[in-house]
């Protein structure tokens, strides 16, 4: 039993708050026994652990104002949560706080095949939507490795990418309209179904804020039409630096692949074993680079990145000849994480975007800090849109490995920001990177993203302390990085 269960003033407080929220919510939906709110304990960053109080599951609109209502009036912190695959700890629960989970609004309100769009509760998963679109020729692009899982609630707030953002934009470039349910219990609807909405653009603002600002009830997202061939280039490279090269020249040369994502060999050799893709083993690097469009389209695009790829220095090249050859081929790129419990106990990926022309020297200096921190590192990314992924592997039970993972990830964020680069692609802030932000923006800065947060939430009720440091926090965190080897999060309890 934890601390916090055994304080009488704390179980008295989950019984008032539990209480009051079965009062507008089915008894099913109100989760507050140790043993059911234990599995919201974390997200994808699972080095941090805390179960929430009180877990709420609204199972429409109306009860999600009136959980928010509760929570105002008895002053408690909302946590709201989709599918909990988040990677920067964005989910992750608050002690004396309210999990607010979107589970049970799971309904495809609409697929609109004329106007191309689909009308989604928040709990819907990102590949249901292409599922329900896929009998009118349609698909929704944006595609997270984790589409299986994640739901498109989580993908707004996080502006979720995937293999496909290259060509076909992020989640802020795919959703039209977004329903949100705000803190004083408000509806309101940011966008709309047309090109271009009226007033301020404050969907693109709510895209990203990271359950921060509002909970989303109901998402347009926008269909587009299924490509009649797709084909995906597999090129070996003897050196990561020469790949990351060649990345730079096929978008110079006028390309923009369908998906552009490189891999270095202890990427490949981890999951090769794993789903059997068919990779060179060989190889320092491989590309996979995707063409998609009509048969005529394909040739021709394939043609040309096979000669830019050559001319760049290709060892290798190998082209999918079938449907089933080319999701054989992506299928290790998709599977990359999890094949990494493969060859270690945890891995702590990074995410942080840099200018493509930077790729080389910011991989050389990863390979270096492998050796400074004595962790090795897989990496794993999508290359066309300069957003890294290092997978730090690291032995949580080994002492100080955790530590150390970190301090790796904080130098690898402080190398993107040097180059011209962001701390973040697509995973979002939460806690995992918020002293990071202290590198990347100045005080002013910090100070105008806290003005939007208290404009929309002014009792800091949702998700607070997360994606935004305070100037508190980042003196704390620039004492800390004088010191080094302290855990940056050192206040935020462990498994
Ligand atoms: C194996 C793996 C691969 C991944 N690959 C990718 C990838 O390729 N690209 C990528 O971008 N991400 C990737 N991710 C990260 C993650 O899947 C995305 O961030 C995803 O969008 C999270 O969705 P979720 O439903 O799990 O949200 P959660 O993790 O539950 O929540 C994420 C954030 O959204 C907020 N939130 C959730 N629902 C709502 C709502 N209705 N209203 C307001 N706020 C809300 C939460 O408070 C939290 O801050 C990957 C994760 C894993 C584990």
């Amino acid at each position: 039993m934890s601390t916090l269960t055994a304080n009488p003033d704390f179980e008295q407080r989950r019984r008032d708050v539990a209480a009051a929220l079965c009062a507008v919510l089915p008894p099913h939906c109100v989760l507050s026994r140790l043993e059911d709110t234990r599995p919201y304990e974390c997200d994808g960053l699972s080095a941090y652990r805390q179960p929430p109080m009180v877990v709420a599951l609204p199972e429409d609109e109306s009860q999600v104002a009136a959980v928010l209502e509760v929570c105002r009036t008895l002053n408690v912190p909302v946590v709201p949560r989709g599918a909990g695959t988040g990677l920067s700890g964005g989910a992750m629960p608050i002690a004396q706080g309210v999990v607010l989970s979107t589970a049970k609004l799971n309904r495809i309100v609409r697929v609109d095949p004329y106007a191309r769009t689909a009308v989604v509760q928040p709990g819907v998963r990102n590949l249901a939507i292409s599922e329900a679109a896929a009998p009118h020729g349609l698909y929704y692009a944006p595609d997270p490795s984790s589409q299986i899982a994640c739901t498109i609630g989580g993908n707004v707030a996080e502006n979720s990418g995937g293999v496909h953002c290259l060509k076909y934009g992020l989640t802020v470039h795919n959703v039209l309209r977004a329903r949100v349910v705000t803190i004083e219990g408000d509806v309101i609807e940011l966008g709309g179904e047309a090109l271009d909405a009226p007033g301020l653009d404050l969907l693109a603002v709510f895209i990203g804020s990271e359950g921060m600002l509002g909970i989303v009830t109901e998402v347009t997202v926008k269909l587009v039409p299924k490509p009649a061939v797709a084909r995906v280039i597999m090129a070996s490279f003897a050196d990561v630096v020469t790949g990351a090269n060649a990345v730079a020249r096929v978008i110079a040369a006028g390309i923009i692949p369908a998906g552009l994502e490189m891999m270095d060999q202890t990427s490949s050799r981890m999951v090769e074993p794993f789903v059997h893709a068919g990779y060179d083993l060989d190889a320092a690097a491989i590309l996979l680079c995707e063409a998609d469009g009509t048969l005529d389209e394909v040739e021709d695009e394939i043609a040309r990145m096979a000669a830019v790829l050559r001319d760049a220095g290709a060892s290798a090249i190998a082209v999918s000849t079938s449907e089933e050859e080319r999701l054989r081929f992506w299928s290790g790129r998709k599977n990359a994480f999890p094949a990494a419990g493969r060859i270690s106990p945890d891995y702590y990926c990074m995410d942080g975007t840099i200018p493509r022309k930077n790729l080389a020297q910011v991989l050389a200096g990863i390979a270096q800090m492998e050796v400074k921190y004595g962790l090795r590192c897989a990496n794993v990314f999508h290359a066309g849109d300069g957003n890294l992924h290092p997978l730090i592997l690291f032995d949580a039970n080994q002492p100080d490995e955790l530590a150390r993972a970190e301090a790796f990830g904080a130098d690898i964020l402080a190398l993107c920001v040097a180059v011209g680069g962001t701390i973040t692609g697509e995973h979002g802030v939460g806690i995992e990177k918020i002293d990071s932000m202290c590198v990347q923006f100045k005080p002013a800065e910090l100070a105008a993203f806290f003005a939007v947060k208290r404009a929309f939430d002014p009792l800091a009720l949702l998700n607070p302390d997360k994606a935004i440091p305070t100037l508190h926090r980042c003196a704390e965190f620039g004492r800390m990085r004088v010191t080094n080897g302290v855990l940056p999060h050192a206040n935020l309890p462990r498994f």
